[in-house]
């Protein structure tokens, strides 16, 4: 597995843009940004997840919860490609990459007057079960 990968990957999704830019992201409906400094051994899993979000279908997202859900079903995809093309599945990077979402759902639950988890309704608005009653 070398620089053919990319080119493997780019050749069987001729619907999606590859960019190159700082950082992998994905920009809805079909764009995926890949590092410049491309590495197969480390960035693999990182692009197919890329490439997962594009393939699930779901982008938009309106609660932390369902920015998370998100996540976790463009990992699934990117499990699902890194079997078809043999990439080993790295679970502690998939836990990392998931954990700075969750960590940050905290970050944001977080009540500022007085630090109990607040909920997030359907329209994204935060309340706290204490504060806002
Ligand atoms: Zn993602
Ligand atoms: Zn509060």
């Amino acid at each position: 597995m070398d620089a053919t990968f990319l080119a493997k990957v780019k050749a069987d999704y001729p619907d999606i843009r590859f960019i190159t830019g700082k950082r992998f992201t994905f920009r809805p409906p079909r764009t995926v940004v890949i590092t410049e400094n491309f590495d197969p051994r480390s960035d693999s899993l990182l692009l197919l997840h890329e490439i997962g979000h594009a393939l699930c279908g779901r982008w938009t997202f309106r609660t932390e919860v369902e920015r998370l859900k998100i996540e976790v079903l463009a990992w699934e995809e990117a499990k699902k490609l890194a079997t078809s093309y043999k990439i080993a599945i790295d679970e502690e990077l998939i836990e990392d990459e998931l954990n700075t979402y969750r960590d940050f759902l905290h970050q944001k639950s977080r009540c500022h007057s007085c630090g109990l988890t607040r909920f997030q309704t359907p329209d994204g608005v935060f309340h706290c079960p204490k504060c806002d009653i």
